[in-house]
C-alpha cells in the first residue's frame, strides 16, 4: 500500500488543507478498479471507520497477491468541512465561505478525461478546488463509492437508475437494507459527476453494465461503532470480490438482493406542520400502513389541543428520521419510502 498526501490551498494566505490517499496496485490489467471515499460531508464518520476496518483486509490481500484491480481510497475526503467548527459543532455539510453543499456543484465533464478539470493555477475557492481534485482522483475507476450517513437511518444506497438492476449484486454484497434509484439531474452531486461523463459516451464505449457508482448512506451520524464498521468493511470487501477487484475464494457470490428498492419519487419527506418537540412512533426499518401515526409534535405543552399528530400518507418503509428532537415548522421529520409515487415528490438527491 502506498500513501500520498494531497494539498488544497485555502481561501486565505497561510491556510492549506491536507488529506491522505491510499493506493493498492492491481496485478491484472483487465480487472476493474475501485475508488472509495468517505466524509465528503466533513463530520460523517461511519464510512471513515468502515474504511479503517477495510484496509487490513486489503493489505492482507495485497500480501497474498490477491489484489487484481487498482484501488484508490480517500478515508477523509473533506479536510475543509472537517475543520469548520462553530461553538464545538462541526459544520461539515456546507462550506462556510461559499455556502454551497460539499456534495453539490461538482464539475460535470463532457467525457471521462481529467485533463478537462481546472488545475491549481486557476483562481477559484478552496471548496471548488477540492471538488475538482476528488474527481481527478476518482474518474476512470469502474467502481466509485462515496460513503455518507443520514441523521438516523438504515444502511441504504442511492443508485443511478441507469446502473440498476446491474448493481443489485453490489447491494446484496454490501448487506444494505434499501436502495433508492435516482435519475436525471441531482445538483451535480459527486455521484452525478461520476456518472455524467460516461453517459456522454456511446453506450457501447461507456460499458454501464460494469460500472458501480453509489452514494452509500451508512445509517446515522452517531452510528460509529466497531461492530458496524466491521460489518460495513465486510460488505465493501464482498463487493470488491464480487466485481473482481480482489480475489478471494472464501467469499461466496452474493445472493439476490432482498431489501427495499424504490425510485426516489416514492419518498415522502413529511415536513413538520409546526414547531415543537418530536415524539416519534416509528424508527428506521419499520414498515407502516397508510394512516399510521408517525410522530406527534408537542406544539403547546400542557394546553388542550397542544399536540399535532403526523400520519403516513401511504403504506411504506421508514428509511430515516431526525437525530434531533426539536423541529421547526417545515423541517422534514422522516423519509418514508412509499409503495407508490409521493404526491409531493422532490427531484434530485435528498440531503445526500
Ligand atoms: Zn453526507
Amino acid at each position: 500500500m502506498e500513501k500520498s498526501v494531497e494539498t488544497i490551498r485555502g481561501d486565505r494566505d497561510g491556510i492549506a488543507y491536507e488529506f491522505a490517499v491510499l493506493r493498492l496496485k492491481g496485478s491484472a490489467a483487465d480487472a476493474p478498479s475501485a475508488y472509495i471515499q468517505a466524509a465528503l460531508h466533513g463530520d460523517e464518520l461511519p464510512g471513515v471507520v468502515a474504511i479503517d476496518a477495510l484496509m487490513p483486509r486489503l493489505r492482507k490481500a495485497e500480501k497474498e497477491g490477491r489484489i487484481r484491480g487498482n484501488l484508490t481510497v480517500v478515508p477523509r475526503a473533506n479536510p475543509i468541512g472537517g475543520t469548520q467548527q462553530l461553538f464545538h459543532s462541526t459544520q461539515g455539510r456546507f462550506d462556510l465561505g461559499t455556502r454551497v453543499n460539499y456534495n453539490r456543484d461538482f464539475p460535470l465533464l463532457d467525457r471521462p478525461d481529467v485533463s478537462l478539470l481546472p488545475g491549481d493555477e486557476v483562481a477559484m475557492t478552496a471548496d471548488r478546488r477540492l471538488k475538482a481534485r476528488l474527481l481527478k482522483l476518482s474518474v476512470g475507476h469502474e467502481i466509485v463509492l462515496d460513503l455518507h450517513c443520514d441523521d438516523e437511518g438504515v444502511a441504504y444506497l442511492y443508485v443511478p437508475e441507469e446502473l440498476w438492476p446491474a448493481m443489485a449484486d453490489c447491494a446484496a454484497a454490501m448487506g444494505v437494507d434499501a436502495v433508492i434509484l435516482w435519475g436525471g439531474q441531482s445538483g451535480a452531486s459527486f455521484d452525478e459527476a461520476s456518472l455524467h461523463p460516461w453517459l456522454k459516451l456511446p453506450r457501447k464505449e461507456a460499458r454501464l453494465e460494469s460500472r458501480v457508482i453509489s452514494t452509500v448512506e451508512y445509517r446515522g451520524t452517531s452510528d460509529v461503532y466497531a461492530g458496524t464498521a466491521e460489518h460495513d468493511a465486510d460488505g465493501i470487501y464482498r463487493l470488491l470480490v464480487a466485481r473482481g477487484v480482489v480475489a478471494d475464494q472464501s467469499v461466496e457470490a452474493p445472493k439476490p438482493f432482498a431489501g427495499v428498492v424504490a425510485p426516489i419519487d416514492h419518498i415522502e419527506m413529511m415536513p413538520a406542520p409546526c414547531s415543537g418537540a418530536i415524539l416519534y412512533d416509528v424508527k428506521p426499518g419499520d414498515r407502516v400502513k397508510a394512516g399510521a401515526r408517525l410522530a406527534t409534535i408537542v406544539r403547546a405543552p400542557g394546553e388542550d389541543g397542544g399536540r399535532v399528530e403526523i400520519f403516513a400518507p401511504q403504506d411504506g418503509y421508514i428509511l430515516t428520521r431526525r437525530s434531533h428532537r426539536f423541529t421547526g415548522a417545515g423541517d422534514d421529520l422522516v423519509k418514508l419510502v412509499g409503495i407508490g409515487p409521493s404526491k409531493r415528490a422532490r427531484s434530485g438527491a435528498l440531503e445526500a
